[in-house]
Order: C-alpha cells, then sequence, then structure tokens
C-alpha cells in the first residue's frame, strides 16, 4: 500500500525537524489529509502504528497520530456552481462534465507535532 510510503516520508521530515529541536521523543503527529488526496486514513493510521512499534526508540509507546479530514470542494468552471467532488475528476452536477476546478481536498500535509526534549 502506497501509505507505507507516504508515511514514511512524513516520519522522515518529522524526525529531521524534531533533531534540529533537540526533540528525542515523538508523542503526537498531526495530518491534515483531503478526501480526494489518494491517502486512505485507515491505511496511513495502519502504516503509523507500524512505523511507531518498530522505532521505539524516536516515538513513545503511546505515540498517536491523528487526521484531520479536508472536505473535498470544486468549482464547475462552466455554470460557476460549488460542489462536493467524489472523485479526483470533479464531475458537475450541473452539467454532468468534468469542468470542477479543485478548490480544497487534495491536501496531504504535516499540521503539527508534538515531543518531548529530554
Ligand atoms: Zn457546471
Amino acid at each position: 500500500m502506497h501509505e507505507m510510503s507516504l508515511m514514511g516520508d512524513i516520519l522522515q521530515l518529522v524526525q529531521e525537524d524534531a533533531a534540529k529541536r533537540n526533540i528525542v521523543q515523538i508523542k503526537k503527529i498531526e495530518l491534515v489529509v483531503g478526501e480526494i488526496s489518494n491517502a486512505m486514513p485507515e491505511a496511513l493510521q495502519m502504516a503509523f502504528e507500524i512505523f511507531r512499534d518498530q522505532n521505539l526508540h524516536l516515538f513513545s509507546h503511546a505515540a498517536q497520530l491523528i487526521i484531520h479530514t479536508e472536505e473535498a470542494k470544486a468549482e464547475c468552471v462552466i455554470c460557476g456552481l460549488t460542489y462536493h467532488p467524489t472523485q479526483k475528476i470533479a464531475l458537475c452536477p450541473n452539467c454532468n462534465i468534468p469542468s470542477g476546478k479543485v478548490l480544497a481536498g487534495e491536501t496531504f500535509q504535516i499540521l503539527s507535532y508534538e515531543g518531548n526534549d529530554d
């Protein structure tokens, strides 16, 4: 599953940043994941737990991953309707053609993380 590699990239970034700030143990990571970002929250959660349990020198045993879902939103470039696309190709419910400009929902970002510095 590609969530393993996404999670690996995230942990790499967090680890590099934590090293700069003298943080030795990660307690919590918060992510923003868009509904149509191609990452499944359940799979990310599972990947996080696998990495955590393999890296207990870096994570507290109770370290948590918190995922904030960003709702998808698209605007039709033809009729101007703002709607909720359910897939990558945004089909306007008015025009029934893929004319949507995605405004939100593709985000995949680290919001914050917390750790101990001793
Ligand atoms: Zn339309």
